[in-house]
């Protein structure tokens, strides 16, 4: 399987540094508002990644973090702290603050089905371990005190831009913009790892000062660390976390720690809407509720998100919702057919040999730095050809029941399906025959009554033109 490392920039074959198991951390959400659905673009990128390495038999131990505090308007050390503002907003505390949004976040995640990580740490329950790391920083030299602030200095780290591929040069430029210079820094590019503030809502005393915080940086690198291990394998994010999040996380925990922070570094492109990034500084965004409020399915909004390669952009509109929705009502409709038909015909070996092709085809896209598209493609091909053999009357049970295991199969992957074969209680399917009785003896009204009883059971019965369908409601 191949990866594109930010890193190197080349796609490299992934092999975890111990066989078998995969340790992967995903930058998580500022929990200071709702996650868009530009954020779960990031978020099932990642899910999609896990289910495909469990997919090929690995363990993955994913680990994502809740940002509770630390995280500022710039992304970088200016501005205030994201969840004071939203504090400030909303007349609440920042701990009710992310209470509030850290459950809405995670009902979206199960609303869209994303698997669990075996961890989502807080920032805010992680403050010792944080500050053990900033005292080792300072230790070994690559950290200095200033003010009850600590900074990163990144004149220490020569590999400080690796990641980003900036050079010294290019960020002095950057640099050069800023409005405000903060005279505890001995250098502007260096950045904070623990801030003095005694206006600091969440604060807590350090060596260094009496009330302060962590920088933003310092607390994913330092959740990985202790979760995952001093190296991982892989960490995720969107593009805009390379610089200067990943590329802060990257010197903090290698100066920290004298080996690599992760072998992979995979970021997802941002959705887009009307052509400008989803973010909730602009407000053009849709959270996952806003969309289903407007009729969207949560299959849907899956799909779409997934459906287009990580490294593409990919542009929301009303037609790709649309598109969406139909794709996914035509995979329920066909796990529906091959359900249901009941055709007896001799076994079809051409069918066989599609699944397996289609198995192949499958693989060998998800293998290539996880092709979705084409993956699925292959997917829609044995579909057209199943569908096919149905029209034509050309398969039986057992070419159905493939058809079916490799679609679950591939949905392991995907999300999207989980039909799992339900099994109808018996009462409702003996109620079920009696209604049939009783319509095929033009009794309407026991058919009626019958009906109604399977309704209070959870079931109703759709009359389609291939008889009747229990479904649940
Ligand atoms: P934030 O809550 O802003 O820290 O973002 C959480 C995650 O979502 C990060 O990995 C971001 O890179 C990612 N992200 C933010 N906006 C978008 C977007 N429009 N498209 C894709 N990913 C995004
Ligand atoms: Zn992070």
């Amino acid at each position: 399987m191949k990866l594109f490392n930010t890193l190197t920039r080349k796609k490299e074959e992934f092999k975890p540094l111990k066989e078998g198991i995969v340790t992967m951390y995903n930058c998580g959400p500022t929990v200071y508002w709702y996650a868009h659905i530009g954020n779960f673009r990031a978020y099932i990128f990642a899910d999609v990644l896990r289910r495909y390495l469990e997919y090929k038999d690995y363990k993955v131990n994913q680990v994502m973090n809740i940002t509770d505090v630390g995280h500022m308007t710039s992304n970088a050390d200016e501005g205030e702290d994201k969840m004071e503002v939203a504090a400030k907003k909303e007349g609440k505390t920042p701990k009710e603050i992310a209470e509030f949004y850290t459950n809405a976040f995670i009902e979206d995640w199960k609303i869209l089905n994303l698997e669990e990580p075996i961890k989502r740490p807080k920032a805010s329950e992680h403050i010792k371990d944080m500050l053990n790391t900033v005292q080792i920083l300072l230790d070994k030299g690559y950290a200095y005190e200033a003010n009850g602030s600590v900074y990163f200095e990144i004149s220490k780290f020569p590999e400080y831009g690796k990641l980003s591929h900036n050079t010294m040069k290019d960020l002095k430029v950057g640099a050069g913009g800023r409005v405000e210079k903060n005279s505890d820094k001995k250098n502007q590019l260096d950045f904070a790892l623990w801030i003095n503030d005694d206006k600091h809502l969440m604060n807590w005393k350090s060596p260094w000062s009496e009330k302060g915080y962590p920088g933003w940086h310092l607390e994913c690198s330092v959740m990985a660390n202790k979760y995952l291990g001093k190296t991982i394998d892989i960490k995720t994010g969107g593009v805009d976390n390379i610089f200067p999040h990943h590329e802060c996380e990257i010197a903090q925990s290698e100066a920290a720690n004298d080996v690599p922070y992760s072998k992979y570094y995979i970021h997802t492109r941002h959705l887009i809407i009307d052509g400008k990034k989803m973010s909730k500084s602009v407000g053009n965004f849709y959270t996952i509720k806003d969309l289903i409020k407007r009729g969207r399915s949560p299959k849907a909004i899956r799909y779409l998100l997934l459906s287009a390669h990580y490294r593409s952009q990919l542009n929301l509109t009303e037609e790709s919702l649309d598109s969406a929705e139909k794709t996914v009502t035509n995979l329920l409709n066909f796990i529906g057919r091959i359900q249901e038909t009941k055709i007896e015909e001799r076994y079809n070996d051409d069918l066989k040999e599609k699944i397996n092709e289609v198995k192949l085809r499958f693989e060998n896209s998800m293998d290539d730095d996880l092709n979705v598209p084409e993956a699925l493609s292959a997917i829609f091909d044995l579909i057209s050809e199943t569908n096919k053999a149905i029209d034509e009357k050309k398969i039986n049970k057992n070419n159905l029941d493939e058809v079916y295991e490799a679609m679950m199969k591939f949905d392991k992957v995907l999300g999207i399906l989980e039909h799992k074969k339900e099994k109808i209680p018996k009462v409702v399917l003996d109620l079920a025959n009696k209604r049939e009785e009783a319509r095929q003896n033009k009794n309407w009204k026991e058919a009626d009554k019958i009906r109604d009883e399977i309704k209070t059971l959870g079931y109703i019965i759709d009359d389609s033109s291939s008889g009747p369908r229990l479904k649940k409601v």
